[in-house]
């Protein structure tokens, strides 16, 4: 063992350099199929006006308001796809369907249920409004309308929207191409019986679903082993085609981690060392043409909440999202959460409902190893360093990971 030369970073600080290095990927247009869940990359204006002509709101007749109260001669019917073709002028009317379009001098529909229809007559009530039972041109969109902001996320009804719109596709945010590779002679396969000594790589499974979720193309590298020249070659060849690369393990101060001294010989590490619990060994570089790396801690918990706490925002970032932190919400601590020296720590919690309020419980023994202080877990609490901690009963800020 040596000592680690590399300073240990405040939590907020390391966070901090993270995103400062982390770059914005740029825009690629995208078909609509694919633009769910993606951030549109500029305003989207409206090129026409919704609905486009007059259409019926109803099933009724086309008429005049100054007609009302009169017995009028129906002329023909305009359905949806299929509009009449000549006018409604005084004393006459058009059957019409629910989005027909209003024929020209016509300015109202009266409903069915309203009027008293015989052979091709039909007689309409009194007080009959001009504008009633149509949307007007424009009257959902106007021409010229600013309809998505840009920056903003795509879901079904801006997809939709869209396509209302005539748009069969749209500028997004471009992917993150990410690099995945786990470290470790004592790591095998899912699935193949582990010898003594050995462990299943499992935070591959458990990273690359985080990726996936974080809006990330991935590339599975799988197991490297603990030997610096096979290391270099993986990494260097990944990082050809990817933006960043997400490795674990390899990041601690036995004499076989060694992932630090790989990145240095690539490019600059900024943070070799963050005073956060779990995830002190993490690191992050900068690899040249805004590339970059992220060398999570081998332990899972550890490799998971830094993946929250740093590379999560980054990836969010390099997709143009405006929000790239988890939600928050007022907890109520139903626990006593005991600071841990100088390190910030991020307490695993599920939460319940008590009356108006949100009650955080602790996840039991925080170990690093202990994903089972995760799986379930609906938020993230921290415990600010120094020897106060937080009290039970007392409120913080919670980061929302699902709610219950
Ligand atoms: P390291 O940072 O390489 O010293 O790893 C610390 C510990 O994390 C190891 O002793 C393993 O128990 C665990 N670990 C490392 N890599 C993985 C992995 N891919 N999957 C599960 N556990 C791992
Ligand atoms: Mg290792």
């Amino acid at each position: 063992m040596r000592a680690s030369t590399y300073p240990l970073v405040d939590a907020d600080e390391a966070a901090a350099l993270v995103l400062e290095h982390t770059p914005s990927l740029g825009s690629e247009s995208r078909p609509l199929g694919e633009c769910a869940g993606r951030v549109v990359a500029h305003d989207v204006v409206a090129p026409a006006a919704l609905p486009a002509y007059p259409v019926s709101a109803v099933d009724g007749f086309a008429v005049r308001a100054t007609d009302a109260g009169k017995t009028l001669r129906v002329l023909g019917e305009s359905a949806a796809g299929r509009p009449y073709a000549g006018d409604v002028s005084s004393g006459t009317a058009a059957r019409i369907l629910t989005g027909g379009v209003l024929p020209d001098g016509a300015d109202c529909v009266v409903m069915f249920e309203d009027v008293t229809a015989d052979g091709d007559t039909v007689a309409v009530p009194t007080g009959l409004k001009p504008g009633s039972n149509f949307h007007a041109p424009g009257a959902d969109v106007r021409q010229g309308e600013l309809v998505i902001a840009a920056g903003s996320v795509l879901g079904p009804a801006e997809i939709g929207l869209a396509a209302a719109l005539g748009l069969p596709e749209l500028r997004v945010g471009r992917l993150p191409r990410v690099a995945l590779m786990s470290t470790g002679d004592e790591l095998v396969e899912v699935g193949r019986t582990p010898g003594r000594g050995q462990i299943t790589d499992s935070n591959r499974w458990a990273l690359l679903a985080a990726l996936r979720e974080a809006g990330a193309e991935v590339t599975v590298l799988g197991i490297a082993p603990d030997r610096q020249d096979e290391l270099r070659a993986l990494v260097t060849g990944a990082l050809e085609s990817a933006d960043a690369l997400v490795t674990s393990g390899g990041v601690s101060v036995g004499t076989h981690d060694l992932v630090k001294p790989l990145l240095e010989s690539l490019g600059s590490v900024h943070v070799g060392r963050v005073k956060l619990k779990p995830g002190k060994p993490f690191t992050f570089a900068t690899l040249g043409d805004g590339k970059l790396a992220f060398g999570l801690p081998g332990f899972p918990v550890s490799s998971l909440v830094t993946f929250e706490v740093f590379v999560r925002p980054a990836l969010r970032k390099m997709q143009g999202f405006s929000q790239r932190h988890r939600p928050t919400l007022p907890v109520r601590l139903g626990f006593e959460a005991r600071a841990v020296g100088d390190r910030t720590e991020y307490h695993r919690v599920t939460l319940h409902r008590d009356g108006r309020d949100l009650v955080a419980q602790t996840t039991g023994s925080q170990s690093s190893s202990r994903l089972m202080s995760l799986a379930g877990a609906h938020g993230l609490v921290r415990v600010p360093p120094g020897d106060q901690g937080l009290r039970a009963g007392s409120f913080v800020e919670a980061l929302i990971l699902s709610l219950p």
